[in-house]
């Protein structure tokens, strides 16, 4: 359209709305995750296992729930409403969070008394967070995509910015929550993540008139009108969703239900994509479709390994690591998940010139080879972890085998994920591209509850997480993170094996690298 939007060096004065928004929401996002599974552990006294179980299901819940959020957005809501209803179930949930109730106690015989109401008020807050993302996240991504007309050369730069505001959000919150859920009390983590949300509403409200009617609904006059249930379509869906919040409270108590939900969600999909390869589409449009089936299956194995992040890499840090002394005294465990959201911000101008570097000198390596080397640093990074670990005699382990086991799951992350956005939308047939994005994030909820299942493998028995045997806790993560340095090498170089023929695959979609960054 010819509206002329105002600009901001050199972009929309939305996108630093949206910057802005997403910034604050990864903040609350981030913050919060990184807490959970010490706030299970020690103050609800779940065992390792338990505690590893609920944050797999629940980060699982948060990355399936786009698919829904997205499409009744396209078809209903538009963007823009969708977010705005999204961010206010962030900032119920955050702030219902904040909610403790009482720790729990282990009596003479060993049974454990739980605040049992509070813990339904917690669960009941994940749903909404889980609610919230859902209508969130991906829409916000598509109005940084409207912001911009067809073919403008600034999109790629815009989503790089929008890339940032999310690390950025991440990195602050992760370390402010953390440090004050930790310190104080988890109460002043949780509740600080949700004024951070509410920020970010109250931005995006504020922010609209910069947005010059992008993402607003396709077609107004069918938000209006009346449904089965006697109010209009807009007020159905926030009626429904609410409702569905309370089906997802109970959900998420429930693993084998996640389990079940996820299993029957990928077939599903599987089936469609294979459908549609034959049914609709002809022979390039399928070789296409298939690649990027197989890509998006490998990405399953990385985001397993990287997200032991939130459960045993966290607990290790908690646990095991030597976390030396700042000016606010010994660093937090969840501190060093901020090394991620940091490494981000720093590496990833370096790896978009790599790409255009690489580029002109025609050695740029396609998907399949970038996705395998993504695969490789992740195990390259469990690698790290285990000689610092082998290398710490009686002791704790040294603090920097954590800090480089980050730094190459990042690197990893920059060679998969925004590369993996970017080849969804070049490789999914037009029509399909919406759907195709909800299955690249279904696939990450797969991992998480995979990474939930790998992180039990070092599940140890603590009493509120205090570990008492320090070497049979360090042999525990070891085993654990060494088979997973291995299984990122096998599946990295079986990728690599495959590359060529995911290539050819691709029938040349690949020289196109212009959209990535
Ligand atoms: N860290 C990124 C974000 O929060 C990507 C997460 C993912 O795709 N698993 O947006």
């Amino acid at each position: 359209s010819a509206i002329r939007q105002k600009q901001l060096f050199g972009h929309p004065v939305g996108l630093y709305i949206l910057f802005l928004t997403e910034m604050w929401e990864r903040f609350s996002f981030y913050g919060m995750k990184a807490l959970l599974i010490f706030y299970l552990v020690k103050y609800h006294l779940f065992s390792d296992d338990n505690g590893n179980l609920l944050v797999g299901s629940y980060a699982a819940l948060v990355y399936a729930m786009p698919v829904l959020g997205g499409y009744l957005a396209d078809r209903f809501l538009g963007f823009r409403k969708a977010v705005i209803f999204g961010g206010i179930l962030l900032v119920l949930g955050h702030i219902g969070m904040a909610f403790e109730g009482e720790a729990a106690s282990e009596m003479a015989d060993g049974t454990i008394v739980r605040d049992d109401g509070a813990l339904q008020i917690f669960y009941l807050s994940l749903a909404f967070i889980i609610m919230g993302v859902g209508f969130l996240k991906a829409n916000i991504s598509s109005i940084v995509g409207e912001l911009y007309e067809k073919g403008d050369k600034r999109r790629d730069s815009g989503f790089t910015i929008f890339y940032m505001g999310i690390n950025l959000g991440s990195a602050l919150g992760t370390i402010l929550c953390g440090w004050l859920g930790e310190t104080y009390g988890w109460g002043y983590g949780f509740g600080i993540a949700g004024i951070g949300m509410l920020f970010g509403l109250v931005t995006f409200i504020y922010g609209k008139k910069y947005f010059f009617g992008r993402g607003e609904a396709k077609d107004p006059a069918l938000l209006k009108r009346k449904s089965p249930m006697g109010l209009n379509n807009e007020l159905t869906i926030y009626v429904l969703s609410v409702l569905g919040c309370f089906v997802v409270w109970q959900m998420v108590q429930s693993h084998s239900v996640v389990e079940w939900l996820l299993m029957i969600s990928g077939a599903v999909s599987l089936v469609y994509i294979i459908y549609y390869a034959f049914a609709k589409s002809d022979k390039i449009q399928r070789h296409r479709l298939f690649s990027l089936t197989i890509l998006i299956l490998f990405s399953v194995i990385f985001w397993a390994l990287f997200e032991q992040a939130y459960t045993s890499m966290n607990l290790f840090a908690d646990r095991v690591l030597d976390r030396g002394t700042s000016m606010f005294g010994e660093i937090q465990a969840s501190a060093f998940l901020s090394l991620n959201a940091i490494f981000i911000i720093l590496f990833a101008p370096v790896f978009a010139w790599l790409w255009i570097r690489l580029d002109k000198l025609k050695m740029n390596p396609n998907a399949a080879v970038k996705f395998a080397i993504g695969i490789i640093f992740a195990g390259v990074g469990f690698w790290m972890l285990v000689i610092g670990a082998n290398g710490s005699g009686d002791g704790k382990v040294a603090m920097i085998w954590l800090v480089l086991a980050y730094m190459f799951h990042t690197w990893g992350e920059l060679c998969l994920s925004p590369v993996g956005l970017s080849y969804v939308t070049k490789l999914s047939p037009g029509k399909i591209v919406g759907f195709m994005m909800g299955v690249w994030f279904l696939a990450t909820a797969g991992s998480e509850y995979i990474a939930a299942l790998l992180a039990n493998l070092a599940s140890l028995d603590t009493s509120g997480g205090n570990v008492t045997d320090l070497a049979a806790a360090k042999e525990s993560y070891t085993g654990l993170f060494e088979t997973l340095f291995h299984t990122g090498l096998i599946f990295g170089v079986i990728l690599l094996v495959l590359s060529p023929l995911v290539k050819k695959m691709m029938h040349g979609v690949d020289t196109d690298t212009s959209e990535e960054a």
